[in-house]
């Protein structure tokens, strides 16, 4: 199979995954994610169609995000076609990568610390930029596993309050990642957790905090986050089989 077949594919999963509860796919946006693969692979998931890709590690964002300009600027074979990518951070951000990915991204989907927004707002106060604010996703670990990053659903209404204090920052909505163990029904619960969170929440906000996107479902699960509202799915093994 081709990564164009691949994509075909995943896309057809999620027109049908969308249809079986009345929604539409065209609410629901595809992250292709690049991280097992490299620059000219991406590159031809963007020739494809999927002009969002996703990276867990900012060095690997950088790097990619790099090599796809200078392979444009070098009339790379498939030609990259316009609109050109929108990158967006899936994984942690340490505070010393904020500054270097800030201009390279168009949503980072896993922030979980006041620290972190202090972090992001100081770099987007330089008297030179002018800039929208940055997009953000508060990550929020539903599943209760230690292993995993994000706040505890109970923290996420505090750092809402708090985000009064980040002009520069855009918080769109929320992310989660389901337990790696339990099956269909424990990530169908950890969806409906972050949904039924957003929902609460999404009654008393204002200003930048807008909340209409949920950041849920990977290869293994995106047709049950689909189902329980996510707008976002991030997917990479599927792609690139
Ligand atoms: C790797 C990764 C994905 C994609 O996972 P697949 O199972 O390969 O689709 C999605 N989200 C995050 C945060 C990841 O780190």
């Amino acid at each position: 199979m081709s990564i164009a077949d691949n994509l075909h594919r995943v896309q057809e999963r999620i027109v049908r995954a969308a249809e079986s509860v009345g929604r539409r796919a065209d609410e629901i946006m595809l992250v292709g994610v690049t991280k097992y693969v490299d620059a000219q692979q991406a590159a031809e998931l963007v020739a494809a169609g999927c002009h969002n890709l996703g990276e867990s590690r900012p060095q690997e964002l950088w790097k990619k995000a790099g090599e796809l300009t200078a392979k444009r600027a070098a009339g790379f074979t498939p030609a990259v076609p316009m609109p050109s990518i929108h990158w967006h951070l899936i994984g942690h951000l340490q505070r010393n990568k904020v500054a270097r990915t800030l201009p390279l991204v168009t949503l980072i989907h896993s922030i979980d610390s006041e620290r972190l927004l202090t972090a992001i707002n100081e770099a987007r106060t330089s008297p030179n930029d002018s800039g929208p604010p940055t997009n953000i996703l508060l990550e929020v670990n539903t599943s209760g596993e230690s292993a995993k990053h994000g706040l505890t659903p109970n923290e996420v209404e505090p750092l809402l309050a708090a985000a009064t204090n980040f002009p520069q920052i855009a918080i769109r909505g929320l992310m989660t990642m389901a337990a790696l163990e339990g099956g269909p029904a424990i990530a169908a619960r950890n969806f409906a957790t972050l949904r039924e969170l957003r929902d609460r929440l999404k009654t008393n906000v204002t200003g930048c905090v807008q909340l209409n996107e949920l950041s849920m479902g990977m290869s293994d699960d995106f047709e049950i986050a689909i189902r329980e509202g996510s707008t976002i799915v991030r997917i990479g093994s599927a792609l690139w089989e």
